[in-house]
């Protein structure tokens, strides 16, 4: 019945307009192929959002390159080649190139971007999402122990609760690639998938040949694994899925606030 119950509240239609923010090119076929197939099957509008093209990854491209030194040069070849899976895997789901944009941002270094620009990196997601007017949001979790993805977890908290106005109406849910966190696992929904929708999001895996050269079966566990997605709640995206109560921003740094009060600076929260 839960299952049912998350179908219900998901609610797509023709009118839905559904976002994914996804760190990396690979997350949207890991953590959202049915969310997607299932908006394109009800008529909804696509965005898919990358935070960063994935460039920085260099096991995979040692090994595929054989080369051991990479420079800026062959990190930009490796990002474009990244993106370019990752339409291929969109086409696959049924969402078209135009419905992508990446911005471009560094890997592995959202945590960073937070830190040091924090405001301004905020208004420009607020500005993203805004311009785009979004029924339903998807994203990365806060509780998922990849840095970028907790980075920005916490970035699009902040984005909900203090940036956009109160009244600018949608409804946000999280997922988790990474990692197995309790406080997540246990309030998410399920996603029901059909047998064709494993089989589309498995075609969808495997076009991320850069990823699944080293590490096949991990990504192809994703496909049988159900997908889940926990509603996010404007005021207390923290107390669902942490320890921590509260978030304050600072115009250079994120401050988390403990149940008993004490501040102390953001950092990865694993
Ligand atoms: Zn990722």
């Amino acid at each position: 019945m839960l299952q049912d119950f998350c179908m219900a509240e998901l609610g797509f239609d023709l009118l839905s307009r559904v976002m994914l923010i996804a760190p990396h090119p690979d997350d949207e076929s890991l953590a959202c192929s049915i969310a997607l197939q299932q908006a394109v099957r009800a008529g909804a509008s696509l965005r898919v959002v990358y935070a960063t093209n994935g460039d920085d990854n260099p096991w995979p491209q040692r090994v595929l390159e054989r080369k051991w030194r990479l420079n800026t040069a062959d990190r930009k070849r490796w990002g474009k080649l990244r993106r370019a899976e990752a339409l291929a895997a969109l086409k696959i789901l049924g969402v078209s190139p135009d419905e992508a944009r990446f911005l471009g941002w560094r890997d592995q270094g959202l945590t960073d971007l937070l830190m040091r620009d924090c405001r301004s990196t905020l208004q420009r997601f607020a500005a993203i999402i805004s311009g785009w007017s979004p029924t339903h949001l998807l994203v990365p979790s806060i509780a998922d122990t990849h840095p970028d993805h907790n980075a920005l977890g916490v970035l699009l908290y902040f984005v909900l609760a203090d940036v956009l106005p109160m009244d600018f109406e949608t409804s946000a849910w999280s997922y988790v690639v990474h990692g197995r966190s309790a406080a997540f696992f246990e309030r998410a929904q399920k996603l029901p998938q059909s047998r064709i929708e494993t089989a589309r999001k498995k075609l969808a895996i495997c076009c991320h040949k850069t990823q699944i050269k080293l590490s096949r079966r991990r990504f192809l566990a994703y496909a049988n694994r159900p997908e889940r997605l926990l509603k996010l709640e404007r005021r207390s995206c923290f107390s669902d899925e942490t320890d921590w109560r509260e978030a304050v921003a600072r115009p250079s740094q994120i401050l988390l606030q403990s149940r008993t009060g004490a501040l102390r600076p953001f950092v990865a929260i694993r």
